[in-house]
């Protein structure tokens, strides 16, 4: 495992999931690698990218009590469909997603959105944090913003750049050395780090321009670096929660100071 747990705090793309969904995806890529009309990395597209998060989403939905908790569902709709329809004026490209929103209560799971606007959040890591609506938004819009950045499609380009031989590869064996592979994940790291940076602070701005108070949803980091066993520890490939919650505060007095008013 080349990832620890702490690292799954808040970041959740696939790359992250559990090792459930690790096995679902090594079993799905051995599957469609036997197919014949498997694309090469060489022909890698958003598209592509897209209609693969949407399969895993279906694997990982099957393998979930979904929606169990409905005044949490409710909760956690609303308020993604207020980021998500920012989103949609931010993004116009995700306009045409086929989002979707859904709740478990599985505790190895906390929040992402894969890439195509599709959402899955856990009960169990929203409570464990306590999070207030402001800081469930800030989550959901930190998720939003690594699928609205296409940061998965950045990634394996990425990858490409460093090791161009990838290009004669099955796209599906890229997908799966990008979680797997020791010496590509390394290569990836800082990358992975940016990203994180990204989507923090512009899931930030999209929740702002949403309308939730930028302090409010600083209070998300706070929380964070609370639950952390090791809040002061950066990795190669993550911030750690201390510098996260540090530049959340900053980008908050900012947006305050400047009293910046959120455009409508
Ligand atoms: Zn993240």
């Amino acid at each position: 495992m080349p990832r620890k747990m702490e690292t799954m705090s808040t970041l959740s793309r696939m790359r992250q999931a559990s090792n459930r969904l690790r096995r679902q995806a090594g079993m799905l890529m051995l599957a469609l690698t036997a197919c014949a009309a498997a694309p090469q990395a060489a022909e890698l597209t958003q598209q592509l990218v897209e209609a693969r998060a949407a399969r895993l989403y279906a694997a990982r939905l099957n393998d979930h009590v979904l929606d169990a908790d409905a005044r949490f569902t409710t909760r956690v709709t609303t308020i993604a469909a207020t980021l998500i329809a920012r989103a949609k004026r931010d993004y116009p490209e995700t306009a045409g997603w086929d989002w979707e929103v859904h709740t478990t209560n599985d505790p190895d799971q906390n929040a992402d959105c894969m890439a195509g606007g599709k959402i899955l959040v856990s009960q169990a890591y929203v409570q464990r944090l306590e999070l207030a609506d402001a800081e469930l938004a800030m989550l959901l819009a930190h998720e939003i913003e690594h699928a609205a950045l296409n940061h998965n499609l950045k990634e394996y380009q990425q990858a490409l750049r460093l090791e161009p031989r990838w290009a004669e590869r099955p796209f599906l064996e890229l997908e799966h050395a990008v979680d797997h592979a020791d010496a590509l994940i390394d290569q990836l790291a800082a990358t992975n780090y940016e990203q994180e940076v990204e989507a923090d602070r512009e899931g930030m701005q999209l929740a702002w321009r949403a309308g939730w108070p930028p302090e409010q949803l600083a209070g998300y980091f706070r929380k964070m670096f609370r639950e952390s066993a090791s809040p002061r520890r950066s990795k190669p490939d993550y911030p750690s929660p201390l510098t996260r919650w540090q530049a959340a505060r900053a980008l908050a007095a900012a947006l305050q100071k400047n009293q910046v008013q959120a455009p409508d």
